[in-house]
């Protein structure tokens, strides 16, 4: 398979790793959009968080909470956005699942995850509920 991420997991490319366990491994992104910008991933190839098998679930998401409590305490940020972009239509650019954790500074004039669309619905948030909802009981 010709993914940079699964390559980065068995060790064929170098990567800044900042934490590795069974199940995850994170590294520094190589275009940081701020110091100590990190990428974590599954060590199993999955595409996006849909597709995550339920017992990757808590491993990655143990290493995201262990990899921000890391930077947190030693480059001392004064926030984190954490996110994905899932889909292509979303930014996703590896079509393997990851975790971005970007440390925050005050005054760093960034925005927050509210800034990446505007693309409020026509319909009231009871008929979204309801779409959501019965979709999920019909399947
Ligand atoms: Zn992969």
């Amino acid at each position: 398979m010709d993914c940079i991420f699964c390559k980065i997991a068995k060790k064929e490319i170098d990567a800044h790793i900042v934490f590795e366990d069974a199940s995850v491994v994170a590294f520094l992104d190589i275009h940081p959009l701020s110091l100590g910008h990190t990428v974590l991933v599954p060590k199993t190839h999955v595409e996006n968080i849909i597709e995550l098998p339920s017992e990757l679930v808590s491993p990655v998401f143990s290493g995201v909470r262990g990899v921000a409590s890391m930077i947190k305490t030693s480059l001392h940020p004064d926030g984190f956005t954490i996110g994905i972009n899932h889909g292509k239509w979303a930014g996703q650019d590896m079509d393997h699942l990851h975790i971005h954790i970007i440390p925050r500074w005050k005054d760093d004039k960034g925005k927050s995850i509210h800034s990446v669309v505007q693309n409020p619905p026509t319909e009231s948030l009871t008929e979204t509920k309801n779409r959501i909802i019965n979709n999920e009981h019909g399947n």
